[in-house]
């Protein structure tokens, strides 16, 4: 068995742990690499390595602009941008059961949009060409952790993978997403909220344009949003239903499936033309009840799960590692060892209580919007149209949505 020394292990090369280690190489941190995933193969060999794709991911995300500075510092944004993406300028919801409406535009801001619609695609291509750039990172793919412990003087942690390589390193960081095994092997607890619902995704083409807008309508059976990809017809979808019913709606042919889509839509966008493959997520909302243990720290899905319902979960995940490498590297100047508990305990108090804020706002919001009770959809009505009108609370709203509004890791600041 071989033994490396290396500052920090990253487990998980999502778009979190691979930020991460984009933060952490560029200022110097020797960083490791372990993800489960062999790098995806195609069929075409004119596609370089850093272009290709992950052909069974169609999830797209909603960036904020604290996520869009941070990826701009660590040399991602034009890496992005170069593939072509879409920005949304507005974001229009509305209750299928009421009149409540609300409508976001960003120049109300004075902002030239509110966020970035990016698929899963570009940004993990963009993140694998960076990583190439960093000639001190040592990448074990495809590598699993099969245990780890605290050596005898707590100076390190001990690492074992399973393709024999044995790791000493000040910190390990799990950032395998919610069912990270990192959490796991630590004992880690949590508490699980199953929504009973799943979130069908796919990419589907309009009759209309969709105006760089997110469009989200909430129906009685979950929240249904239309989000505007760079091809001005082409949307992606994100929607949320409970598990029988998307099991059904999974197995219809496309034009029975285009029906039912262009019905619960309303035809905001007029017929639906034509639609990709579509995948169907669990919903759960996970809330872990400690993101640090001596010389080790959880950071995006592991450290908390939330449903999709305001395009955040990511968004957190992204200031999770912003601020995680903020406190690595602060300890680091300071000639501290980052890996003591009394450090990472920064880390856990700066981005817990945000998180957690995050997701009960959305437990809340799903509830909100899910009920038939007269007094809820009363609230929900007069709710909506009185935060329509009221200009300031409307500002408030869209400058948490980008993510403008809590204490920033330097990386998100402007
Ligand atoms: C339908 C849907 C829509 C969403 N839309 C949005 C949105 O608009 N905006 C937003 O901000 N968020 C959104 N989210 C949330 C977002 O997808 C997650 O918050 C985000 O992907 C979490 O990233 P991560 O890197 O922490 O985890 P993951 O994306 O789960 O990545 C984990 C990585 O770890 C690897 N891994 C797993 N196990 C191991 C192991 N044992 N060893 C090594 N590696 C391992 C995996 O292969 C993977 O590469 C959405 C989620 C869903 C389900």
């Amino acid at each position: 068995m071989q033994n490396l020394d290396t500052d920090v292990v990253i487990v998980g090369s999502g778009i979190v742990g691979a930020t991460l280690a984009c933060a952490l190489l560029q200022q110097g941190i020797q960083v490791t690499l372990i993800e489960a995933k062999p790098l995806p193969t195609t069929t075409d060999k004119k596609t370089k390595p850093e272009q290709q794709i992950d052909p069974i991911d169609p999830r797209t995300f909603a960036l904020t602009r604290a996520s869009e500075r941070i990826l701009t510092k660590l040399g991602l944004w034009n890496l992005i941008m170069s593939q072509g993406v879409s920005p949304f300028r507005e974001i229009h919801v509305w209750d299928a059961n009421g009149s409540g409406e609300i409508h976001f535009d960003s120049a109300t801001l004075v902002e030239p949009n509110l966020g970035y619609i990016v698929e899963q695609s570009v940004l993990q291509s963009a993140l694998t060409t960076r990583l190439a750039e960093f000639k001190t990172l040592t990448y074990y793919r495809p590598a699993k952790v099969q245990y780890f412990h605290l050596t005898t003087n707590q100076a390190a942690m001990q690492v074992y993978l399973d393709n024999n390589q044995q790791l000493t390193t000040r910190l390990l960081v799990g950032a395998e997403g919610a069912h990270s095994p990192t959490r796991h092997l630590a004992g880690i607890p949590y508490k699980l909220l199953d929504h009973g619902q799943q979130a069908i995704v796919a990419t589907v083409q309009t009759e209309y344009p969709h105006q760089e807008t997110a469009w989200q309508r909430f129906l009685i059976t979950g929240p249904l949003a239309f989000l505007p990809l760079a091809n001005p017809y082409t949307s992606s979808i994100v929607w949320s239903i409970d598990t029988p019913l998307a099991q059904h709606l999974m197995k219809l042919d496309k034009i029975d499936f285009h029906q039912e889509l262009e019905q619960a839509f309303a035809a905001k966008l007029g017929k639906i033309i034509a639609s990709s493959e579509r995948v169907a997520f669990p919903l759960q909302s996970r809330y872990v009840l400690n993101y640090v243990q001596p010389r080790l720290a959880l950071v995006g899905d592991a450290a908390h799960t939330i449903l999709p319902l305001a395009g955040q979960g990511l968004n957190l995940g992204l200031l999770d590692a912003a601020a995680l490498s903020e406190v690595i590297l602060t300890a680091q100047a300071q000639r501290k060892d980052f890996g003591r508990y009394q450090e990472l305990r920064r880390y856990e108090r700066w981005r817990k209580s945000d998180n957690l804020a995050m997701l009960k706002a959305m437990d809340s919001f799903k509830y909100l919007f899910s009920t038939s009770s007269l007094p809820l959809s009363w609230a929900r009505h007069v709710g909506l149209s009185f935060v329509d009108v009221a200009t300031p609370i409307k500002q408030l709203i869209m400058r948490q949505a980008m993510g403008l509004s809590n204490h920033l890791p330097s990386l998100a600041q402007s």
